[in-house]
């Protein structure tokens, strides 16, 4: 009998150097091989019928082998397969397939897979590339009865998976692994979701789960599978994103266990938060501010993730949290995510905060050594007040009299890792604020940052006026010049952005593409040669600047000052500028290329503007073709300004991965859930987790806790790597 810890090896069939293949899949167990789920399934029941097929559908055809070969093209060799059923019959092609030429032989049975197309120039149907497979080929199998695995072949829904160590092992293969080990899988695995839960939520037993989702019965609805929504597969996923959940509930509340610092909120300190106040906050703003003060004046270490979109008016709410926190006596350490940024808090802190008597030092890797080094030692002497630098030097560098608190900027970006390095400085553990401008959906938030508390400002400073914003192409660029030339007459700045900085194909792009991958990078205007034509032909009378990455950071700060003090009309950049700058006089984005950026980006960029009281406008040019997904971003943009909104669209157009641009640290690794499509289910497993975390479910026996207890143990380090479990 097979246990689900039983070391896949064991399981017949597998033997040591296809457990070495397994294993560069994360397959070391029979657990891990029955999570190795189809990725799709084939209809093999009610297959169809050659003469049946529509131009256009993709479908799965059983046809007999009649002839094959290989035929030479001037550009390279096609293998052309010809299958049929009586007297219809179906082309099939493959480029470059020389290996291919033995592989079919006249009477086999071949399942097809694939696009239906009509044929280049005859009037017969074809299918190009389809995935194949040959029924009741036997020269890999030995030992088993023919009919038996033809029964796993055709007459029945069959279970399609990713092949596996450079196709050494196929989609047959595991589809007669799984069969195996399911049927001498142990009758009685262990399942640690409590019964009760399942009863009530009518979850399937894990051991039919895995039974089903593999080898489905006659009667699953086929759209439900690929979809995976069958019950089998709810099962399966709820069970992942429960788990899930309750370890970020644990971590949750083993944090709330720590001892942080009290901070202390009396009159005095109330007088100084009031004081510093340049302007009549908005409600969020009153609202996000209670809530972390509340936090602070909490024993246990804060940890809260402050979201509003740009422009909302976070910084105020983070300095005001920093003097609570420097009125009680201790440090504050502002990150954020680049230099410009870091040294734009600084300016804004300085202005805010130093006529209240408070000292702000900025400590960034440009300055010079000797700032640096006095800066680290009004720091560690403690009457630094309020310190703001990058992430990067912050972090790894200094130290600290008497940290209280640390607030982290990321803007858009997730440094989750980042979070939890910092929180081991010092002695008592500070608070933490983690403030971030790209709106993350509620999905994303639950899991990426489910173990922190959230605060929303979801209202905008008075005074600002929409955004218009306008997707145009870029054969209509003389219209838009003259547009931007008439803003910069009204006393109003623009900006021109670009995806790339050079034309010629660049292996370093200033950030990577979130939009259509580029095939080619020629062929597209770039900020170097535009800031040249910019200023040269179109705009001869004004004054033109430029900024992208690979300035070095005294141009750039150079730059951006004289952007911010008016002496520059037109700033040409890159998407350096997404993050955070803040000039309220620029009333003009032009985007060029827009189809090559993403949405969020796209969202960031249109985020510059806007900010003053006078309106603003944003010009989407697209240059060149425009695929639809990239139609949709850009209609998402004219559409609306909700930051909300617009991140939603953007998970559900690119997936979480994508959404992310790399794969984050920290992020958990899901093996069948998927937050976009699951969304649901991940709304029930944190409610059912956050229950069964705060005992508040009757039902739940001492028995059960152990169980989930075990399953935890048993999982949780190993597969999301995140916490020990206490
Ligand atoms: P973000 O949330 O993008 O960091 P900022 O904190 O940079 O936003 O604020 C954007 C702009 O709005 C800044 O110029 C800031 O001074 C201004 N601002 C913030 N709050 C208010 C308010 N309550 N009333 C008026 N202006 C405000
Ligand atoms: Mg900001």
């Amino acid at each position: 009998m097979l246990q689900l810890h039983t070391e896949a090896k064991f399981v017949k069939g597998v033997g040591p150097r296809v457990a070495e293949w397994l294993a560069q899949k994360n397959i070391a167990t029979v657990e891990d091989l029955l999570y190795y789920l189809p990725f799709r399934y084939e209809d093999r029941l009610n297959p169809r019928g050659i003469a049946e097929l529509r131009e256009g559908e993709m479908a799965t055809v059983i046809a007999e082998v009649r002839n094959s070969g290989v035929f030479q093209t001037r550009r390279m060799p096609i293998f052309r397969m010809v299958a049929g059923q009586g007297r219809a019959s179906i082309q099939c092609m493959w480029f470059n397939a020389e290996y291919l030429r033995d592989r079919f032989k006249p009477g086999q049975f071949v399942a097809l897979y694939g696009k239906v197309e009509r044929e280049w120039k005859g009037k017969g149907l074809q299918i190009v590339q389809p995935q194949f497979e040959i029924i009741g080929d036997l020269q890999d199998v030995d030992g088993e009865e023919p009919q038996e695995i033809e029964s796993l072949e055709v007459g029945r829904i069959v279970p399609i998976y990713e092949s596996a160590a450079n196709a050494k092992l196929t989609s047959r293969w595991f589809r007669r692994i799984m069969h195996g080990t399911l049927q001498n899988l142990s009758p009685d695995i262990a399942d640690g979701l409590p019964p009760s839960l399942c009863r009530r939520l009518n979850l399937l037993d894990r051991r039919t789960a895995f039974q089903l989702a593999h080898f489905p019965e006659v009667g699953e609805s086929f759209a439900d599978l690929q979809a995976f929504r069958t019950p089998a597969h709810r099962r399966l996923i709820f069970e992942e994103l429960f788990f899930l959940e309750i370890g970020l509930e644990w971590r949750r509340k083993r944090l709330r266990q720590r001892t942080g610092i009290t901070f202390e909120l009396n009159d005095k300190v109330r007088a100084a938060i009031k004081k510093i106040l340049p302007f009549h906050p908005t409600t969020a703003q009153k609202r996000v501010l209670k809530e972390i003060a509340h936090d602070m004046q909490h024993p246990s270490p804060m940890r809260r993730l402050l979201q509003g979109d740009v422009g909302s008016g976070k910084t105020i709410v983070a300095l005001q949290a920093a003097v609570i926190a420097c009125e009680n006596g201790y440090q504050v350490a502002f990150m954020a995510p680049t230099e410009i940024l870091a040294t734009q808090h600084y300016l804004s802190a300085r202005r805010i905060l130093e006529e209240a008597g408070y000292r702000v030092v900025l400590l960034t890797g440009s300055l010079e050594e000797e700032r640096k080094r006095n800066a680290r030692r009004h720091i560690a002497q403690g009457d630094a007040h309020l310190v703001i630098g990058t992430h990067a030097l912050i972090q790894e560098k200094v130290e600290f009299h008497n940290l209280g608190l640390v607030i982290v900027d990321e803007q858009h970006r997730f440094g989750v890792m980042q979070r939890f390095k910092l929180m081991k400085k010092g002695g008592a553990e500070p608070d933490t604020l983690v403030m971030t401008a790209t709106p993350i959906p509620r999905t994303l938030a639950l899991t990426l940052y489910g173990d922190l508390d959230t605060s929303v400002l979801d209202e905008l400073p008075p005074g600002r006026t929409p955004i218009t914003t306008r997707k145009v192409s870029d054969e209509r660029a003389p219209e838009v010049w003259e547009f931007v030339r008439k803003q910069i007459t009204a006393g109003r700045q623009a900006y021109v952005v670009y995806p790339v900085i050079e034309g010629v194909p660049s292996d370093q792009p200033e950030m990577e593409f979130t939009g259509a991958p580029a095939t080619s990078k020629s062929g597209l205007k770039a900020a170097m040669h535009m800031y040249e034509e910019l200023r040269k032909k179109t705009f001869p009378t004004l004054r033109v600047g430029l900024l992208h990455g690979r300035l070095n950071p005294d141009e750039k700060d150079q730059t951006m000052r004289r952007f911010q003090a008016g002496e520059i009309d037109v700033l040409v950049a890159t998407t350096v500028i997404e993050v955070g700058v803040d000039v309220p006089n620029a009333t003009v984005m032009v985007v060029e290329h827009a189809e090559r950026f993403g949405l969020a980006q796209l969202h960031q960029l249109r985020g510059r503007i806007g900010r003053g009281s006078a309106k603003s406008y944003c010009i989407l040019m697209t240059g060149g073709k425009v695929s639809p997904e990239a139609d949709q971003r850009l209609n998402a943009m004219v559409r609306t300004q909700n930051g909300f909104e617009i991140a939603e669209l953007d998970l559900e157009l690119r997936g979480p991965g994508e959404f992310f641009g790399t794969r984050q640290a920290g992020m958990p690794s899901l093996r069948l859930a998927n937050l976009v499509r699951d969304r649901q289910l991940l709304e029930v497993a944190k409610t059912e987790a956050t229950r069964f975390v705060a005992d508040s479910d009757a039902e739940i026996t001492p028995a059960d806790r152990e169980r989930v207890m075990d399953h935890m143990r048993n999982h949780w380090q190993r597969r999301y790597g995140l916490v020990e479990v206490g």
